[in-house]
């Protein structure tokens, strides 16, 4: 079976890519590989990061991987937080902060507030380097809601659904999700090719 690296070492990410490409494609960790080094995400687009991330386990390690990148952009905010929303409120913010900061910066904002979760993966095997984006249109509810989930999953509330992300089973939220979309898109290009030869 074939190999890939998955350059990340976030389990659920993990176990939720695993689960759509098990007996077919053996994806690992950046753990399972030896790299235990912080890979710097210092591009301003998720394109550039997820390829950061991806160039960086090729170019040490001679394995053919993926990664990924999410931001969440906020209409109202100008596509804010967008690439930085993992330090939107600091280098070393937890997910509190952000989520604190953002609701913050959107007081007085009347709902609808329009946000549009986005993930884009890299891609590198034998045949070059590829992208594939997953989107989920939304708004940012008024307060938290719902303690599943992360990040900014409590005030995130998807097009058509009436709970956000927090409220919904993790199977519910990966079947909408801006990251099930780009993963279904990398699942889908992976099992075209003949991976078994
Ligand atoms: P990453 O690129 O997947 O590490 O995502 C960057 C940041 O976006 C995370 O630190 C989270 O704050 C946020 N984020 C990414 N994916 C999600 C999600 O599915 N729900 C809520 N927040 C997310």
């Amino acid at each position: 079976m074939k190999k890939l690296v998955f350059a990340s070492n976030n389990a659920h990410k993990l176990e939720e890519v695993r689960a759509l490409f098990s007996g077919r494609l053996e994806v690992v960790s950046l753990a399972d590989i030896g790299c235990h080094e912080e890979i710097p995400e210092t591009a301003d687009t998720l394109e550039g990061n997820a390829l950061i991330k991806a160039r960086h386990v090729w170019e040490r390690y001679g394995l053919y991987c993926f990664a990924d990148d999410t931001g969440l952009e906020v209409e109202a905010l100008d596509g804010a937080p967008g690439v930085y929303s993992a330090r939107f409120a600091g280098e070393h913010a937890t997910f509190e902060e952000n989520v604190a900061l953002l609701l913050e910066r959107l007081k007085g904002v009347p709902a609808p507030r329009r946000a549009c979760f986005r993930t884009v993966i890299a891609l590198i095997d034998e045949y070059g380097t590829h992208f594939f984006e997953g989107a989920v249109n939304g708004e940012i509810t008024l307060e938290r809601s719902g303690d599943h989930g992360f990040g900014y999953d409590p005030v995130f509330r998807p097009e058509g659904c009436q709970q956000t992300f927090a409220e919904l089973s993790s199977e519910e939220k990966n079947a909408m999700s801006h990251r099930g979309r780009a993963v279904q898109r990398l699942a889908r290009y992976l099992h075209a090719l003949p991976l078994d030869e």
